[in-house]
């Protein structure tokens, strides 16, 4: 029996950052940056108004005030959009919108607020210094500067300063390509009618939900039969697409242990138990002349996704440049709310349902229980070396997938 720890660092040793590629900026949401990225333009690109007011020579307004304002002669009107390069004159004013080009020889605006709003002449009640309500050029983001560092994950705001800064394709680390398979004579089609013996193929459905909720790009194979030379023509089928592979059941000790029994032959995959519970039976190597990682997940739900949680998830986060800052990753702290057992010499992990950091149980523990799967919220992690958890001991969860926010 190896540790989950160990299992983990073996993963995690061979796995590689997918080789960078170039992507439109809307594909490359949640994807990290493969390259520094430098700004082809810059921000503001060109001198603007912060308000809508009136552009003037700060120089003419000094005086001004509510019972003394001074009076200038609205020459133009400015708005955004507006493309023509316009000069004002001294003892004048154009009213101006908020992004439009200022005027050259203008130096501040005047709010609206601080006028009378008049559209041939304008009274200005208060001064405004040089600069006043003005964007300069460059500002924000200077030409040929570097604006996003290699590593940075892409949300919305780093695509937009990509959009801005002239930038619509932009080298990154691809999300990770993940074939889901799932093995067993009893699967059927999620949709079809399950006859006597049979069971709705739910595990690729799930998996591949959770390859979507970390950022990864699922292809569904779907139920393969247990039969090795239909599975080894999937595998090998399913390898041009694939940069990780991700198969369920067929490793226990069953006598139809297709998984078990294929992958023995070719590849790397080694077959371990890991000291964990739910999940013992793990799998895990390379296939294929490019070396394709196969995860070989157990085949009850409870156990898929609690390994896919704790070993596939941080391969996948790897694998798109996402290093986990330290092992456990993304673990929240909260308090047993009940007491409960946990079996001596494996870690256990508990589907809880938090309440604020209040951990109960979510309902039955069996590996095969989708119900109190779905009402979880969080696995409470608990260390192979605890065997009873009182009220109120402090717990670490790791958040399902997808329920961060419940
Ligand atoms: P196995 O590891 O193939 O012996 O499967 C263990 C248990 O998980 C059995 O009860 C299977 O029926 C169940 N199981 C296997 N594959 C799936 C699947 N794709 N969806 C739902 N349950 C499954
Ligand atoms: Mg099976």
């Amino acid at each position: 029996m190896i540790s989950v720890e160990q299992h983990l660092e073996r993963i995690l040793a061979t796995v590689k950052v997918i080789p960078p590629f170039d992507l439109g900026v809307l594909d490359a949401q949640g994807c990290v940056l493969a390259v520094d990225v430098q700004a082809r333009g810059s921000l503001p690109g060109f001198t603007n108004s912060a308000m809508d007011g009136y552009a003037v020579h700060a120089a003419d307004v000094t005086t001004a005030s509510p019972d003394s304002p001074v009076v200038l002669p609205v020459v133009n009107d400015i708005a955004a959009g507006n493309t023509k390069a316009l000069s004002l004159a001294t003892g004048q004013t154009m009213r101006i919108m908020t992004g439009a080009p200022m005027p050259h020889g203008a130096d501040a605006v005047v709010p609206v607020e601080a006028t009378d709003g008049g559209v041939v002449k304008v009274e200005i009640r208060e001064s405004r210094g040089v600069g006043a309500h003005v964007r300069e050029v460059g500002e924000d983001v200077e030409a040929g500067n570097v604006v996003l560092r290699r590593g940075t994950l892409l949300g919305p705001g780093q695509i937009a300063l990509l959009a801005a800064a002239g930038i619509s394709r932009v080298r990154v680390v691809p999300r990770p390509r993940v074939v889901v398979v799932s093995t067993g004579d009893e699967l059927v089609e999620v949709g079809r009618t399950p006859g006597f013996g049979q069971i709705v193929d739910s595990n690729s459905v799930m998996l591949t939900a959770a390859v979507t909720a970390v950022g990864a790009t699922p292809f569904r194979v779907g139920g393969v039969p247990d039969d090795a030379r239909t599975l080894l023509d999937t595998l090998e089928g399913q390898l041009v697409r694939a940069d990780v592979i991700i198969t369920t059941g067929g490793v226990s000790m069953g006598a139809f242990d297709t998984v078990k029994e294929v992958l023995s032959r070719v590849g790397t995959v080694q077959f371990d138990k890991v000291a964990m519970r739910p999940g013992m039976p793990q799998g895990f190597g390379v296939l294929g002349e490019d070396k394709v990682p196969v995860f070989t997940l157990p085949g009850n739900p409870v156990s898929a996704l609690v390994s896919f949680h704790v070993f596939v998830a941080p391969a996948l986060r790897a694998m798109a440049g996402r290093p986990e800052p330290s092992y456990p990753p993304g673990y929240v702290p909260a308090v047993a709310a009940e007491p409960f057992r946990s079996v001596p010499g494996k870690m256990e992990f508990v589907r809880v349902v938090l309440d604020d950091d209040r951990a109960r149980l979510a309902g039955g523990q069996g590996s095969h229980m989708l119900g109190a799967l779905a009402a979880a919220d969080a696995l409470a992690v608990i260390p192979a070396d605890v065997s009873e958890v009182a009220a109120g001991d402090e717990l670490l969860c790791l958040p399902l997938l997808g329920r961060e926010g419940q």
